[in-house]
């Protein structure tokens, strides 16, 4: 499989009146041809603000101030505006959590669907009208011609979040990313959208990354998964790895917090604490306060990325040597 996308190093900083605060720290990672990738952890962990770098979407204050984001080998850090508008809804594609904000009230589905085609190909209006009634039939939309014609407030959660699928796949973006797609839908209706994201990407070869805070849906849809602490990524590995042999305490922390159905006790142990922010002056491990592992190291030296496993690292003090205070262990266990 081809490498699709390549961030290395990216830092994506915000002008604040109290300086620029750095909402991304560093942060690499690659998505093959074909291939899910999920970014997890908290709200305000940066793994939004990372999506958005890559879309070239950040807000007036926001900047990417050091790093790489190489797609198909086009390095887009470097692009202007225009360029980028040549790129999103046309090679690559976003859905956003939540559809009613996303989709213009004032348009009908229709001329939204067809919108990135006119924007993006040389298609005629009939075929664009065609194009679209596939792309609704593709997304699971009964009655798709009557659906166009349709306002978003016509239609139900599920189905506005189908038709902005549907518009994100409109030109056959090589890179689909998704950002919370199903947090605003109940279980049943998150349960069909993220099947169809998942079939569409075998269908079409699409890599797809996805943002969630959800670890049902990265144990659901998920290849790889990058796990995100205060900017930072703080462990990747398959998925198998993640859940079966997770490294960092904070991603332990996080399976830690989710229900176990198959056990009677369902508590959940949620980490103690909270994110810092982006103003506060962490030394060390931006972890440190919040880990029942934490060291004296921990709280001087930032650690590097421990190779564990060929495709699985963990950004932890714990990997430099084998601990030997077994109370280590014992903490979300
Ligand atoms: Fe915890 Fe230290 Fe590892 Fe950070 S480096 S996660 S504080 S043990």
């Amino acid at each position: 499989m081809e490498t699709l996308l390549n961030v290395n190093n990216l830092v994506t900083s915000f002008r604040t009146a109290e300086g620029k605060l750095q909402a991304v720290r560093g942060v690499s990672f690659s998505v093959d041809e074909g291939e899910t990738l999920c970014i997890v952890g908290e709200s305000g962990c940066g793994k939004s603000i990372t999506t958005l770098s890559v879309m070239g979407l950040l807000p007036d204050n926001g900047e990417i101030s050091e790093g790489t984001i190489t797609f198909q080998g086009q390095e887009l850090t470097k692009k202007k505006e225009e360029e980028m508008r040549k790129h999103r809804g046309n090679d690559i594609s976003m859905i956003f959590q939540e559809p009613m904000t996303a989709l213009n009230p004032v348009f009908t589905v229709g001329y939204q669907i067809m919108e990135p085609l006119h924007l993006h190909t040389k298609l005629a209006k009939n075929e664009k009208r065609k194009r679209a009634i596939e792309l609704l039939t593709q997304v699971g939309l009964s009655n798709p011609e009557k659906t166009l014609k349709k306002y978003p407030h016509e239609l139900s959660g599920g189905m506005r979040q189908r038709v902005m699928i549907a518009i994100a796949l409109a030109c056959n973006p090589s890179l689909l990313i998704a950002d919370e797609p199903t947090t605003a839908l109940d279980v049943t209706i998150q349960a069909q959208i993220l099947d169809l994201i998942d079939d569409l990407k075998e269908e079409m070869g699409m890599g797809v990354v996805m943002v969630t805070h959800d670890m049902g849906v990265v144990a659901e849809v998920a290849d790889r998964v990058m796990v995100m602490y205060a900017g930072n990524v703080v462990e990747t590995g398959t998925v198998e790895e993640i859940f079966q042999n997770p490294k960092h305490p904070y991603t332990k922390g996080l399976l830690a917090s989710v229900p176990n159905v198959d056990e009677e006790d369902h508590s959940l142990e949620a980490i103690p604490g909270s994110l810092p922010n982006l103003s506060e002056k962490i030394t060390g491990c931006r972890f440190h306060p919040r880990c029942p592992y934490a060291m004296d190291k921990c709280k001087e030296e930032d650690p590097p990325h421990f190779q564990i496993t060929d495709q699985h690292q963990s950004k932890c003090w714990l990997h430099e040597e084998v601990p030997s205070n077994e109370s280590r262990h014992k903490a979300y266990s």
